[in-house]
């Protein structure tokens, strides 16, 4: 192999690290959540989700680079055409709250603030025959090909168990504002965002789940509270969660 010391970068290498510098420059003008997001609460970890929570300084190099802020920023773009396609089809997909674009997302608060959620829609009505039953909470998500066959094949809650943990504390939160939501089966879309196909499961309500999770979400405050760290989610730095981890560095140097 011949080393190149001399390396000048390409004109597509110079136009993309001014993409990704104006996004990163960007990102990091926005404020940190104070607050532990619903979404998160089925992650594995509940040590990660403190430092989350508590928006501790991720490990070196461990910031968001150009190209994620991208994938989110397209998923946040797919998920838009998603509400377009589904209202085509004669769902009655409310986002905003009075479906007006000033109105504000649909959203839950609960342990004063501290747990937050933003939903994605709420279904009001629908064609007949597909089983559905309204008011039904809608959660989209978009996944590479690998991850979306798995999500056909296995489902929401084998495949995702973050999503499908995300919807049953999303559903039991809503229901204050909603009355009925977490009675009817949510609707969960999932886009393919390699080849454009769509795939959508009825995901009944798992109350368990849900008191779980909000069970968890508790755990976490109080814990950062008394300024105690939950325990690590594995033995071993080799664990799967651990190798993708923000924080693995500062954990794993900590002596438990
Ligand atoms: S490194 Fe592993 S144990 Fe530590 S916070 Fe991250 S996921 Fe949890």
């Amino acid at each position: 192999m011949t080393l190149d010391f001399n390396h000048t970068p390409s004109f597509a290498d110079r136009v993309n690290e001014t993409v990704d510098a104006a996004l990163t420059a960007e990102n990091a003008t926005r404020t940190p959540r104070d607050y532990l997001g619903g979404s998160r609460l089925g992650h594995a970890c509940e040590r990660a989700l403190q430092f989350e929570f508590t928006a501790t300084p991720k490990d070196a190099g461990q910031d968001f680079s150009g190209q994620v802020l991208r994938i989110f920023a397209i998923g946040h773009e797919l998920e838009e055409l998603a509400i377009r396609w589904l209202r085509g089809a004669g769902f009655d997909l409310y986002t905003q709250k009075g479906n007006r674009p000033d109105g504000g997302q649909f959203g839950f608060e609960v342990a004063r603030g501290r747990i937050r959620g933003h939903v994605d829609g709420i279904l009001a009505a629908g064609p007949e025959g597909f089983g559905l039953a309204f008011p039904a909470l809608w959660e989209c998500k978009t996944m590479n090909a690998k991850n979306w066959r798995a999500c056909v094949k296995d489902g929401v809650a084998k495949s995702k168990p973050v999503y499908a943990a995300q919807i049953a504390v999303y559903q039991a939160y809503m229901e204050a504002q909603v009355p009925g939501i977490s009675a009817n089966p949510a609707m969960f879309t999932a886009i393919n965002k390699d080849t454009a196909e769509l795939y959508h499961e009825l995901v009944p309500f798992d109350a368990e789940l849900a008191q779980r999770m909000s069970d968890r979400g508790v755990r976490i405050l109080g814990a950062t509270d008394a300024g105690e760290l939950l325990p690590r989610v594995a033995a071993n730095r080799d664990f799967f969660e651990c190798r993708f981890c923000s924080w693995a560095e500062r954990c794993w140097g900590l002596p438990t």
